[in-house]
C-alpha cells in the first residue's frame, strides 16, 4: 500500500502537509469524485452544477457523485478475482445505494437491524448479505436465519450459544463466520501490534478464545462454519498491518486443521482501505491492493501448507468515500490573531459536526474549495467551522481559502461519503442533509432533508 505523510508536524499554524496553493481557486483532482470540475469557479459535478443544485435543495446537501461510486464498486469487484467484495454499508447505506452495490455485483455488509431492513427493501438477495455487530440480539439472529442470511459474523460466546440454540430449536442452517482479533490495530498512518486485544470486538486468537468458538461451533447442529474473519482497522494505508495479522489468522486456520481435522473454505480480510482526504494521503488503487493482498495470503499459506481459502473483503470507504461531497452556505466570517503575528479566518458553515462528526471524533482532515465563483484575492490560512454549541465543531481544520471568502459563498468538502450521512445526527435540533444523486446533468434526491416534522414525530409533545 501506500504512503502517507507523517502526521503531526506543525509550522506555525498548519501543518507541515498544507501547502499554499499556486491558484486558490483550482481543484486537487485527487480528492475528489471522478466527475468533478471546476468552470469559471463553479463547481460541476456529474453534470450538475453545483449553485443549481443547491438552488433547488439548499445547504447543507451532500453531493453523491454515482458514476464514481459504481466506478469504484466495479474497480474493487474486478480487480479482487474469485473475491466476494462486501460493500460495507455502515459507511453511508440508503435504499437505491443498496440497488447499485447488487446492481454492480457486490454483496452488502450490514451491521444492524436497520441497515439490514434497507438492504431488503432494496431486494438485496439474503445469501449476498453479512451480519456483523458485537451484540446482536436473539431477535436479530433469529430473523437473518429465517431470512437465510449469506453469514453471521459471530462476535462472543453468548452467540455462540444463541447460534446454537436457534439452529437446534428451528432446524434451519445458520452460516457463520468467527471474528477473530489478531492483535492487530492499524487506524489511518500506523498499525499496532498487540499481545493483548483491548477492544470489544472479536474472539482473541493469542487467548484461546478464536480457536474455542471454532470449536463450539464446529460441533454445533445445523451450523456451517463458513471461516475466519479478520477487521484490523480504518483507514490504512500500509500493508504490513495485514501481514501480521494473516500470518496469526492462518496459523489459528492450521491449528484447526490440525487439531480439529477441518480446513475452514473461506476466509475474510475485513475492510479499511483508506482515500486521500488531502494532499498528505496517498491511496492505493484496487488493483494494487489487490495483488498485495493476495501475495500475503498465498505465501502465509504456503508457510503453513494450507490451502488457499475462498476469499472476502469489506470496503466502505475506499468506494463511498471519494464519491460525496457536502456543500454548505458561509454564514460568518471571523479573523482570529494567533500568537507571532499571525491570524486564522474561521469561516462558518450551516452545518458541521451533525452532519460531519469525524473532525471531532478522529482529529479527521478534509479539505475545501470555494465552490460558486472565482477569486482573485490570495490564499489564507482559514479553518471551517460548524454552527453547533462545541467549540470542537470543525469540519476543516486547516485549508487555504481566498482572502475574500464572504457571507453567502457556497463551499464544498470533498471526501465526505463515508462515515458522514451514516454517522450524522440531530444534535441542535439541526435537520440532516439530504443526499443527492447526480449523474449525466440530472440530479436526484435519494435522501431528503429532514423537517421540523421529522422532529416532531417523535417528541410527544
Ligand atoms: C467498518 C467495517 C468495515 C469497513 O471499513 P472501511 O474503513 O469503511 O472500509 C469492514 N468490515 C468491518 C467488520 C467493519 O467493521
Amino acid at each position: 500500500m501506500s504512503g502517507h505523510a507523517s502526521p503531526g508536524s506543525f509550522t506555525g499554524t498548519s501543518p507541515v502537509w498544507l501547502k499554499t496553493p499556486d491558484d486558490v481557486n483550482a481543484l486537487v483532482p485527487e480528492l475528489w469524485s471522478a466527475t468533478a470540475e471546476k468552470t469559471d469557479g463553479v463547481l460541476t459535478v456529474g453534470g450538475v452544477a453545483v449553485p443549481d443544485l443547491v438552488a433547488n435543495v439548499n445547504t447543507p446537501a451532500y453531493v453523491l457523485d454515482e458514476a464514481d461510486f459504481r466506478e469504484r464498486a466495479r474497480a474493487f469487484r474486478d480487480a479482487f478475482t474469485g473475491y466476494d467484495v462486501y460493500y460495507a454499508g455502515k459507511a453511508f447505506l440508503c435504499t437505491e445505494v443498496a440497488r447499485w452495490v447488487q446492481q454492480e455485483g457486490l454483496s452488502l455488509d450490514v451491521c444492524s437491524d436497520g441497515e439490514l431492513s434497507v438492504a431488503l427493501r432494496a431486494e438485496v438477495d439474503p445469501a449476498r448479505i453479512g451480519y456483523h455487530g458485537n451484540n446482536k440480539t436473539p431477535m436479530e439472529l433469529r430473523r437473518a436465519i429465517a431470512l437465510g442470511v449469506g453469514r453471521i459474523i459471530i462476535d462472543s460466546f453468548d452467540e455462540v450459544e444463541r447460534i446454537a440454540s436457534i439452529a437446534a430449536e428451528t432446524g434451519m442452517t445458520a452460516r457463520v463466520m468467527v471474528r477473530v482479533t489478531a492483535g492487530v490495530e492499524a487506524h489511518t498512518h500506523e498499525y499496532i501490534a498487540t499481545a493483548h486485544e483491548d477492544q470489544k470486538f472479536g474472539f482473541s486468537i493469542s487467548s484461546g478464545d478464536a480457536f474455542e468458538a471454532v470449536r463450539r461451533l464446529l460441533a454445533a447442529p445445523n451450523v456451517d462454519l463458513r471461516g475466519l474473519h479478520s477487521h484490523i482497522g480504518s483507514q490504512i494505508f500500509d500493508s504490513s498491518g495485514f501481514e501480521v495479522a494473516a500470518r496469526r489468522v492462518l496459523a489459528l486456520q492450521a491449528r484447526i486443521r490440525d487439531e480439529l481435522s477441518t480446513e475452514l473454505p473461506e476466509l475474510d480480510l475485513g475492510g479499511g482501505f483508506g482515500i486521500a482526504y488531502t494532499t498528505q494521503d496517498d491511496p492505493s488503487t484496487p488493483k494494487a491492493l489487490a495483488e498485495e493482498l493476495t501475495a500475503i495470503v498465498e505465501h502465509e499459506c504456503r508457510g503453513f501448507g494450507l490451502a488457499v481459502p475462498h476469499l472476502s473483503i469489506e470496503p466502505g470507504r475506499a468506494i463511498v468515500g471519494p464519491s460525496m461531497c457536502t456543500v454548505y452556505t458561509v454564514g460568518t466570517v471571523k479573523e482570529v490573531a494567533l500568537d507571532g503575528g499571525v491570524s486564522r479566518t474561521y469561516v462558518s458553515v450551516d452545518g458541521g459536526m451533525s452532519d460531519n462528526i469525524r473532525t471531532a471524533l478522529y482529529d479527521a482532515d478534509y479539505s475545501a474549495t470555494l465552490a460558486g465563483r472565482t477569486s482573485s484575492a490570495g490564499p489564507v490560512l482559514g479553518r471551517v467551522v460548524g454552527k453547533h454549541c462545541e467549540a470542537g465543531d470543525i469540519v476543516v481544520k486547516h485549508e487555504f481559502l481566498p482572502g475574500d471568502i464572504a457571507p453567502g459563498d457556497l463551499i464544498a468538502v470533498p471526501g465526505t461519503g463515508a462515515y458522514g450521512r451514516s454517522m450524522a445526527s440531530n444534535y441542535n435540533h439541526a435537520l440532516r442533509p439530504p443526499v443527492v444523486a447526480v449523474r449525466d446533468g440530472e440530479s436526484r434526491v435519494l435522501v431528503r432533508r429532514e423537517t421540523e416534522a421529522d422532529l416532531f414525530a417523535t417528541d410527544l409533545g
